[in-house]
């Protein structure tokens, strides 16, 4: 038994056969956190968790979606339907995109770190935690999570950096902050040796991100699949000197913990 926890199963790239992916998944004693990408994924996310036993629902607007804006009501109401919504996410920034020019740069970042924080605030009202999606964004990130945890001092605002990729330096700025690392198919192609090698396995959790990074193993043609996280936790078990059952039970226990999923008994 694994937890994924970053998957879109709710995306196109399933539309012909997202049965089939769904009945391997759970026969393959893999439960799913399906991520929403903005107010119609995730509504498709929190339906695809409502019809299957296995899957839990995150629910958020992606940095690179901000033009359709965020209500948080919408999402509140959401929220309320299912209690099988369990995150705030993908949320955060990504500065990759770019518009040219100064002035059109700065209003895009400002933008995305209003909603970013207006959606930490949401995750605070409904006390979930965040899936944080930041890419080429470390310093703005970090500086965020920290002046909301300074500004909300009795609240411990928690989650995961999904698809980390930085330096084992940027890594402990987050684990400070009180956040897990989400290991995905990327290590594959990046090398994250000496962070995987020096993260507390208690700090980790793993993903795929399918359907897209699929890990190498699978072949590169090869659209990825929640099942395929096996891949992550052995890769990790190597670098760790662990065996696969250790890091499996481990990540396991900590998405349970994190995303606080209590109830799913075959686990
Ligand atoms: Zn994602």
């Amino acid at each position: 038994m694994v937890i994924d926890t970053h998957s879109h199963l709710n995306f196109k790239a399933y539309d012909n056969d997202r049965n089939e992916v769904l009945k391997k998944t759970r026969e393959a004693g893999v439960i799913c956190i399906d991520v929403g990408v903005n107010f119609e994924t995730s509504k498709n996310a929190t339906k695809l968790a409502k019809d299957n036993e296995n899957i839990y629902a995150s629910m958020g607007l992606h940095p690179t979606e901000t033009k359709e804006g965020f209500d948080a009501e919408k999402y509140k109401q959401l929220a309320k339907s299912s209690n099988k919504i369990i995150a705030i996410g993908e949320v955060g920034l990504d500065y990759y995109y770019k518009p040219k020019g100064t002035a059109k740069k700065e209003l895009f970042k400002e933008k995305q770190k209003q909603i970013f924080i207006a959606q930490l605030k949401t995750a605070q009202e409904l006390n979930l935690p965040v899936i944080v999606h930041t890419r080429m964004a470390f310093n703005d990130t970090v500086e965020i999570l920290k002046n909301y945890s300074l500004q909300n001092i009795n609240y411990k605002l928690t989650g995961v950096i999904h698809c980390f990729v930085g330096t084992w330096q940027e890594a402990q700025k987050y684990l400070e902050l009180g956040f897990y690392l989400g290991i995905n198919g990327i290590i594959f192609k990046l090398n994250l040796d000496e962070v995987i090698k020096n993260c507390p396995l208690d700090k980790i959790l793993v993903e795929t991100d399918c359907p897209y990074l699929t890990p190498v193993p699978e072949g590169k043609d090869t659209r990825n699949e929640p099942i395929f996280v096996k891949h992550i936790i052995k890769k990790i078990a190597d670098l760790q000197g662990l065996s696969f059952d250790q890091v499996a039970i481990s990540t396991t226990q900590n998405a349970k913990k994190l995303f606080k999923i209590k109830n799913y008994e075959k686990i």
